[in-house]
C-alpha cells in the first residue's frame, strides 16, 4: 500500500498514525481542520521521508472532503489506506442539561465526518478494487459515560458505519475495521482529566497503571490497514490496557 489519507492528522493519535505510516512506507495526506497544525505533520513525514500533502479542510463538511481526497489523488496517486479519525470532545453535562448546539456539533465531526470520509474515499477505491479503512471509533462506542451524551453517542454511530461500511464494501475487496482506544494521554484527554479529576482517575486502567500513548493506537492501525489483516473484517479492535474489562 503506498498513499494514505489521514483526519485529524494534524496532533496527537492522527499525527502519531502518520508517523507509523511512513515509517512502513507510505506517502500521506494530512487532513486537518487546523491548517497549520497538519503542515507541521507533513514536515515530519518528509523528514522520515516520505511524500506529505498537508489539507486544511473539515470533515463535517462535503464539499471540503470530497475535495479533499480529489487532491490527494490527483498529487500524491490513489488512496488504498483512509483513517477516518478527525473527532472531538464534548462533556458538558447530563442529559437533561445537555447543549442542543454541543450535542449537533460533536455529531457533525465524530459522526458525519466518519460517514463523509468513507463514502468520498471509498467511491474511488470501488473503481479500483480494493483498499483498507480504519475508523477511530473509541470504549464510548461500547459502553456509557455520565455527562457525554454527545460524544457517547456519536461513537456508537461511528462504529455502526464502520459495520455497514465493512458490509457494503467487501464486495469490493475494500476492509473496514474500528479502533476504540480507552483514554490516550493526547491534548483532548489532558483538557477532559483537567476539567474532570474524578473521571481521570476512574478512566486509568487498574491493569495497565497507566494511561495509552498515541503510539499504542498507531501500531493496530498500521497493522489493520495491512495486507496481514487480509481476513479482518468488521472487526472492533479495544486498545485499553484492560480497561474496559476491568
Ligand atoms: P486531538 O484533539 O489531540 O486531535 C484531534 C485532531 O482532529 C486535531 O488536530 C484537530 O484539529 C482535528 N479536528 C478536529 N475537528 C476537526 C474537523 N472538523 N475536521 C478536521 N479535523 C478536525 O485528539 P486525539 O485524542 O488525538 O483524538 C483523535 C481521535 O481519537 C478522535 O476521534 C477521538 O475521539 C479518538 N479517541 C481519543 C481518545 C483519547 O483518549 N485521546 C480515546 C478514544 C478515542
Amino acid at each position: 500500500m503506498t498513499v494514505g489519507l489521514i483526519t485529524g492528522a494534524g496532533a496527537g493519535i492522527g499525527r502519531a498514525i502518520a508517523l507509523r505510516l511512513a515509517a512502513n512506507g507510505m506517502d500521506l495526506a494530512l487532513v486537518d481542520i487546523d491548517a497549520d497544525a497538519a503542515a507541521e505533520t507533513a514536515d515530519q513525514v518528509r523528514a522520515a521521508g516520505r511524500r506529505a500533502l498537508p489539507i486544511g479542510a473539515d470533515v463535517s463538511r462535503a464539499e471540503e472532503v470530497d475535495r479533499a481526497v480529489a487532491r490527494a489523488e490527483g498529487e500524491l496517486g490513489p488512496v488504498e489506506a483512509f483513517v477516518a479519525n478527525a473527532g472531538i470532545e464534548g462533556v458538558v453535562g447530563p442529559i437533561w442539561d445537555y447543549s442542543d448546539d454541543v450535542f449537533e456539533k460533536v455529531w457533525s465531526v465524530n459522526t458525519r465526518g466518519v460517514f463523509l470520509g468513507i463514502k468520498y474515499v471509498s467511491q474511488r477505491m470501488i473503481t479500483r478494487g480494493g483498499g483498507a479503512i480504519v475508523v477511530m471509533a473509541s470504549t464510548s462506542a461500547i459502553r456509557g459515560r455520565e455527562a457525554n451524551a454527545g460524544y457517547v453517542s456519536s461513537k456508537h454511530a461511528a462504529l455502526g458505519l464502520a459495520r455497514v461500511a465493512a458490509l457494503d464494501l467487501a464486495p469490493y475487496n475494500i476492509r473496514v475495521n474500528a479502533v476504540l482506544p480507552g483514554p490516550i494521554e493526547t491534548r483532548m484527554i489532558r483538557s477532559l482529566f483537567a476539567q474532570h479529576e474524578q473521571r481521570g482517575r476512574t478512566s486509568t486502567p487498574k491493569s495497565a497503571r497507566k494511561l495509552g500513548q498515541p503510539e499504542d493506537v498507531a501500531g493496530v492501525v498500521a497493522f489493520l490497514l495491512s495486507d496481514e489483516a487480509r481476513h479482518v473484517n468488521g472487526a472492533s479492535w479495544v486498545i485499553d490496557g484492560g480497561n474496559t474489562i476491568d
